[in-house]
């Protein structure tokens, strides 16, 4: 029986793997990196967000980048450009950006109005500058194992896990969710860090069986309440990455109720992955600045590859 005044204990939960303290400590780093490179360098490197149109539902997350720009002390600059600018507009935005010494890292809005084709912005973007890793060079990289620039999003799902300090080294690890930006990426990451990596989309047959068999399962399909826990192993570690409205609140891809009570730990929604991502952007404007400064890229010239000191990654 409980003691008069004293509260019963809560039934213990699973771990909760919150991005917002490891982004602190990330962006604490940055901070002083940035200190540095501008004592060593002269000047402190800016990062572009370049935005068209104003009803994008990725402009509040811009906006919260260029934040976290100004808390670390790094540039922001902001070129918004009307919903009606068309791709050669946009081309020419970019590549203003691309030959602006002062600016470090790119980043344009995704996804763009319906009238500007992705190619517009990935056939001027130097991928020396592409922060976010939307460039096929940067996408290449990662898939033969080399050092390129990562999607923010996939590399915060990796990361938080390997700063959590949970094992990925050949455990069974589930991705759900097969987009460029994060599903694919997330996966070649987990296959770097040494899981054996098995990537479900909207054609798997049986998800239930392959998320069961995991051990570690990253979750970035934009369907809220995919995945219950009923499908998941006892003891598994679970990121997920969705981010849905439903019923006026901010929801992931997994049924939190029904799978606190099955897994050991969980990065959730809101709360996991997505304070870290615009942290780990910085650390990735900070990599383009100094590859920049030191020499080690040829801007302009597409020549990343040979001039990036790589070794090669599994
Ligand atoms: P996409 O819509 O591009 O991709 C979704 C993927 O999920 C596709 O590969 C799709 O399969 C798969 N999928 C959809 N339905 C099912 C299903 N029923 N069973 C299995 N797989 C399914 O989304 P994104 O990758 O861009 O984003 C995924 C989620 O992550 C979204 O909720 C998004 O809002 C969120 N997100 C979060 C960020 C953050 O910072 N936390 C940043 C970016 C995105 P198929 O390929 O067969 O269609």
């Amino acid at each position: 029986m409980t003691a008069p005044g004293l509260a019963s204990p809560e039934p213990a939960g699973p771990r909760l793997l919150r991005g917002g303290p490891i982004a602190a400590e990330v962006r604490a780093a940055v901070a002083a990196e940035v200190v540095a490179f501008r004592e060593a360098h002269g000047f402190v490197p800016a990062l572009a967000v370049v935005i068209v149109g104003r009803d994008a539902p990725s402009t509040v997350y811009l906006h919260k980048i260029l934040d976290g720009c100004r808390t670390v002390g790094i540039v922001d600059r902001l070129i918004e450009l009307p919903e009606d600018a068309g791709p050669a507009r946009v081309a020419e935005a970019v590549a203003a950006l691309n030959a602006d010494p002062a600016v470090a890292g790119i980043i344009v809005q995704m996804p763009l109005p319906p009238t500007i084709p992705l190619r517009t912005v990935i056939d001027v973007l130097d991928p020396a500058k592409d922060i976010d890793g939307i460039h096929p060079l940067n996408a290449g990289l990662l898939a033969l194992g080399y050092e390129g620039f990562l999607p923010a999003t996939a590399h915060a799902a990796v990361e938080i896990l390997k700063r959590s300090g949970i094992l990925l080294e050949g455990r069974r690890a589930v991705v759900v969710g097969r987009s460029n930006v994060v599903g694919k990426p997330a996966a070649l990451l987990l296959l770097r860090e040494h899981a054996t990596v098995t990537i479900c989309h909207s054609r798997t047959v049986d998800l239930a069986r392959r998320v069961r068999d995991a051990e570690i399962v990253i979750v970035a399909a934009g369907r809220p309440g995919l995945i219950t826990g009923e499908m998941l192993r006892p003891g598994a570690v679970v990121v997920d990455v969705g981010i849905n409205v439903r019923e006026g609140r901010i929801v992931g891809d997994v049924d939190a109720a029904s799978a606190a009570p099955v897994v050991s730990a969980i990065a959730p929604v809101p709360g996991g992955v997505g304070p870290l991502t615009n942290a780990i952007l910085l650390t990735h404007l900070m990599r383009a600045a100094r590859n920049q400064a030191e020499g080690r890229v040829a801007l302009g010239s597409r020549s990343m590859v040979p001039t990036l000191p790589m070794e090669s990654m599994p």
